[in-house]
Formats: structure tokens, sequence, C-alpha cells
């Protein structure tokens, strides 16, 4: 079978890599040539002389060939049930400096690799940065709520959500871009006081771990290889036995090749979520929750924002729209969760849950609105008033789920749901019977 030694070989002599070098002594290398005058290659030569450069580009390839990617493995293995832990073990996590941001999986028969760009990486922090600046805004509104102002159209706040939104839209053209590593817009950050860096990089790091767990269960599931029919078998059971009825019923309305993508969704989301019932953790592991619903969204998001896919639905597609994606996994998060109390500072998993969901929803209103949705002519934007109208109508809906109207709100922005799942969903309510 896989050999973590064979993994790695192939992985790294496919990308012509040397066995013994790390992706970022190749970034710095591709930084020292970029540089056009003396005054560039001197401050190339300086930061990558830096301790914290040289703990990157000194590390030697075990399980990846980037320390920190090779970090969120083994986190993603320890969480995994024990039955797979063998099978990981000698998957090898490639970071490729293809332009294109992307991750995927492939083996033969005595290697397997889960490969992702350091594209995909670089671009995931600009989403969260936006994110970060959105929540400022509600915050600041929420607190216009409370001390009775009625928030006014014209808040600064908001128009710097939208601004980061803006900025998003200009940068995703250069991640569209495959002759090029873009490391996206920095900026987006100057306009929130926002949170700390250690924080957004837990974000980035869970997400990339999200992105690992659904190519590592291609894997697993056997998607990548024509003669594991047997463990492919078991392992569709095994998690399929995870979800409820309703979850199972929406996934498995789709075509077979796109219950694929939402399968590896839900198994990444368990693992990264530690919730398998065999799986190490057993417990109600409130960080790993939270880690789960940020890399789900924003593995998603970002991929659908650059790619552009967010609502098709033709059904010969490999993968599903992210409309679809994120349904899948927001019932998976309800049904996961729901019974959870607060935890000890008062946070709940789905209270997050519900901010994101924000986020999707404004990212979405804004892309449309960048396309000249809802107005019919020209590609004329959405106006700053009808925008900050849909968000702060969200902000109202968000804050009657906090009071404790029922989850899935039926509301204004409510993704609409496929026929199928409702006809499914129908079939499945015991109230119907
Ligand atoms: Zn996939």
């Amino acid at each position: 079978m896989w050999r973590l030694k064979n993994s790695r070989g192939l992985f790294l002599n496919s990308n012509n890599m040397a066995q013994d070098r790390s992706i970022w002594s190749y970034v710095a290398a591709e930084l020292a040539g970029a540089a056009t005058t003396q005054e560039a290659r001197n401050a190339i030569d300086e930061y990558t002389a830096r301790p914290e450069w040289r703990l990157l580009s000194d590390f030697a390839p075990n399980r990846s060939n980037c320390p920190i990617v090779e970090r969120n493995a083994v986190s993603l293995h320890g969480k995994l049930p024990s039955r797979w832990s063998a099978l990981a073990d000698n998957i090898f996590y490639g970071v490729t400096l293809d332009g294109l941001p992307n991750a995927e999986a492939h083996n033969q028969r005595f290697a397997a690799i889960v490969s992702v760009s350091l594209q995909f990486i670089w671009m995931i922090e600009s989403y969260v940065l936006a994110y970060d600046a959105m929540l400022y805004s509600f915050r600041e509104h929420a607190r216009a709520y409370e001390r009775g102002d009625v928030p006014t159209y014209h808040q600064e706040e908001l128009v710097n959500s939208r601004e980061a939104w803006r900025r998003l839209e200009r940068a995703a053209e250069g991640w569209r871009d495959e002759f090029k590593i873009d490391p996206g817009d920095q900026s987006i950050h100057l306009y929130v006081p926002g949170r700390e860096a250690a924080d957004i990089d837990e974000a980035v790091q869970s997400v990339v771990t999200f992105t690992l767990g659904h190519e590592l269960a291609h894997h697993i599931l056997g998607h990548t290889s024509k003669n594991s029919e047997r463990r492919a078998k078991e392992a569709r059971a095994m998690l399929l036995c995870e979800l409820s009825e309703t979850s199972r019923a929406f996934i498995e309305s789709y075509p077979a090749n796109q219950q694929k993508e939402l399968l590896c969704d839900a198994m990444a989301f368990k693992i990264v979520a530690g919730s398998f019932s065999d799986g190490t953790t057993g417990e109600r592991d409130y960080k790993s929750a939270y880690n789960a619903i940020i890399g789900g969204c924003f593995s998603l998001l970002a991929l659908a924002h650059v790619g552009e896919h967010w609502i098709e639905q033709r059904s010969g597609e490999t993968h599903p729209s992210f409309q679809v994606r994120w349904q899948s996994l927001l019932l998976i998060a309800f049904e996961t969760w729901e019974g959870w109390q607060r935890d000890r500072s008062g946070g709940h998993p789905l209270d997050l849950t519900h901010q994101l969901r924000m986020f999707v929803d404004s990212a979405f209103t804004n892309w449309l609105g960048m396309r000249g949705w809802p107005a019919a002519e020209g590609n004329a934007e959405v106006s700053d008033a009808e925008f900050q109208d849909a968000l702060y109508r969200l902000y109202v809906q968000t804050w009657d789920e906090r009071i404790g109207r029922k989850y899935p709100p039926e509301g204004l922005y409510e993704w609409p749901r496929p026929p199928e799942f409702l006809a499914n969903a129908r079939a499945n309510d015991p109230s119907n019977k």
C-alpha cells in the first residue's frame, strides 16, 4: 500500500522540488528573482535572513514541505477515528507554487498525495480580514441599537465593511491569474481595529486544516482510486451513520459526483470539529467546533468567490454550487451543536455559525450588487443605501435569532432550498404522517 516515503518522493519529484527543501526556500528564491533593483534585493535578503523566516525555509519535508501545513496535518490526524489513522499517516501534504488557488487529492499504487497551492493559503487571509471588518461594523451597529439610536444609513463602519468587499473583488482578479502568486490585499485590515494577528492566523489555519480534511476525505472515501471499493463503502456508511436523516437526505438528493464533494465536506467538518463518535476527543470540544465552522465557511466561500460559482445548478457539474455546499454544512452544524450549552465565556458554536451566515449573505449581496443586481440595467452597483439596508435587515434578523427564534429562521435572506430537499424533508417530517 501507500508509504509516506513514496508519497513524499512522488510529490516533490512531480513538482521539480528537491527532497530536502521546504516550499519557503523556493518562495525566497522567487522573491529574490523578482527584485529588479539593488535596494529591493537587499530588502528581500534582509527579510529572508530573519530567524522566523529561517525556521520556515530550513524545514526538511516530512509529512509536508511546509512546517505549518505539517502541523495542521498532524492536528487533523489527531482527531481522526483510529481506523483511518494508518491510511492517513502515509499521505504527503504538499504545498505547490501553482498560481491558482486550489487543493486536490490523488494517488498511485504506492503513494498518496494531498496538495494545496500557496495561492490558496495566502488568499484566505484576506477573506478572514473582510469578515473581521463586517463583524466590527455590526458590533458598532449593535451598540448604537442598544443605546436606542436607530442606526442610520451613513455610518462610516458600514461603508468600511463594504469597502473591504470592494477590495476583495479587486484582489480576486489577481488570484484568478494563473501566472502569478498574489499575496492579496493586506490593506483590508487597515479599515478596522479588528482582532489580534494571532486570532486571524488561527482562523487561517482552521481553513487550511478543513481544506486538507476535505482532500483527505477523498482518499478515505475511495474517490481517488478504483481498487478500494470495500473501504469506500465502509467509510461512506460510517460517515452517513453520523448524520441525521435530514442531512443524509439532503446529500443523497444530488447526483453521484456532487455527493462526493458534499460527503467530503461533511467528513472534513466532522474531523475538524472532533465530533466523530469514535474519534479521540469524545467530550464537547468548543474550540474545535469553532474551528470547524470557520474552516468550512471560508474554504467554500473563497473558492466560490474566486471561481464565481455561487449559484449554478447544472446536474452535470462535478462540484455542487457554493449555495448547496454551505446549506449542507449549516444543516450538519445545526444537528451537531443544537443541544449544546454555552461555553464558559458565554459563546456558542451556533452563534458563530449565524455570524458567518450573515457574512456569507452580505458577501453574496455585494457580489450580486457589483454585477448589477437588483438594478436591472447595465452593470450599475447597488447603491450604498440599498446595500446598507440589506445589512441592517440581516442584523435585525440575527438579533431575532439570538433572542430565541427557531433555527433556521424563515427570513428575507434565507438561502433558497433546492426542491428535492424540501420534498425529502417533508417525507421525513413525522407531523406529515
Ligand atoms: Zn473535493
